[in-house]
């Protein structure tokens, strides 16, 4: 097992996901989610990644890059090495300007021992109004081919049966990704709507509940039952995506937000809001205490009084800051004393470093 803290010990209220984070509090950031039921996992930026497993590198499905500042994205080589040779496509995310990134560090090594089972990265990036698509396969000794333009209708930009990830820009200077995971609620109807409706049971809600997971609600009509005392009708619904709605169990999903360098500006904090009011675990930035405001302003990041700012607007269930930086590490056990969360926002704590830092010259004992 890699060292990492299994935020999932305590006793986050998630069906299918399972956060990890795999760094310190002052190690570079590196959010592990395993979806459960699918056996693969999502990775949040990949900073120090060079502690974690072969066998757990290569369960991953996609990654999500925050932006390409080196202690956000060095570990990507690392990620490489150790899936190079599964003969799958890996997803990675990102702000716009990555893939021109990724080419240059996939160029920088030989590739003439290349397979053809080897590897393909398939490259997103994310613009505000679409997302522009770029392969690069292992095959083909990781050579860049445009895969092509989607328009953007909303904030996803993945999602499967189990998972959907959104995506913002925000400003640190250079565009930022801001990220939002959320599980996908499962089939369920609510008794008392039901009866409301006027319909009753039958054949109708497997076959509703067939449509949900295959994705056909609105798509395809469906027969349903009314039944009034002893007599019974049947009617057809060729909206059966607002049949759903009218009937469904009203839930809120469990969701997780990660964010990470940018600056205090009343826009930053608009689509934070936005974005991430809510969420069951904020995996969130808190660069610097709150005597370093300068820095935090000069280096595009936030500090803890905007931290507490901001918590006020999210008012996650549960908050893990990370990514203080080494300039703060002396005093890095006040961060916990200048955060102020939220009545019910529980704070979580972080060790300095989750890897020993190397022993200092004084540290060093000769034997005798
Ligand atoms: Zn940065």
């Amino acid at each position: 097992m890699c060292a990492g803290v299994v935020l999932m010990a305590l006793r986050m209220p998630f069906r299918y996901l399972e956060p990890t984070f795999f760094a310190g509090l002052l190690d570079d950031p590196v959010l592990w989610v395993r979806v459960r039921p699918w056996g693969r996992a999502l990775l949040f930026d990949c900073g120090q990644l060079h502690h974690l497993a072969k066998r757990t590198l290569k369960s991953l499905a996609a990654l999500f890059i925050t932006h390409a500042h080196m202690d956000h994205f060095m570990g990507f080589d690392t990620l490489v090495r150790h899936v190079l040779v599964s003969p799958r496509v890996f997803d990675v995310f990102g702000p716009p300007g990555l893939a021109e990134k990724i080419e240059h560090k996939l160029s920088a090594y030989d590739w003439n021992l290349n397979e053809r089972f080897w590897c393909t990265f398939r490259v997103h990036e994310v613009f505000s109004k679409h997302i522009q698509r770029w392969l690069f396969p292992g095959p083909q000794r990781f050579s860049r081919q445009p895969d092509g333009t989607a328009d953007r209708v909303d904030s996803i930009v993945y999602s499967n049966q189990w998972v959907r990830v959104e995506a913002q820009q925000v400003d640190h200077h250079i565009p930022v990704l801001l990220y939002r995971i959320t599980e996908q609620l499962t089939f369920g109807l609510d008794a008392d709507r039901l009866t409301a409706s006027g319909l009753s049971g039958g054949p109708w809600i497997k076959q509703l509940k067939r449509q949900f997971y295959k994705g056909l609600l609105g798509k395809e009509a469906l027969t349903v039952r009314q039944a009034q005392g002893k007599r019974e009708s049947f009617h057809v619904v060729t909206d059966t995506r607002r049949l759903y709605e009218a009937i469904r169990k009203n839930r809120v999903p469990s969701s997780i937000g990660y964010m990470t360098d940018l600056g205090y500006s009343g826009k930053n904090e608009a689509t934070v809001a936005d974005m991430l009011q809510g969420v069951t675990l904020l995996v969130g930035e808190c660069a610097f205490l709150a005597d370093h405001v300068e820095k935090a302003r000069q280096s595009c990041h936030l500090c803890t009084q905007d931290m507490n700012l901001l918590l006020q607007k999210i008012r996650p269930a549960f908050y893990l800051p990370v990514h203080l930086s080494k300039s703060c590490g002396e005093v890095s056990q006040n961060l916990y004393q200048e955060l102020r969360p939220p009545a019910g926002t529980k704070l979580i704590h972080l060790p300095e470093r989750l890897l020993p830092r190397p022993l200092l010259p004084c540290e060093v004992r000769l034997g005798s």
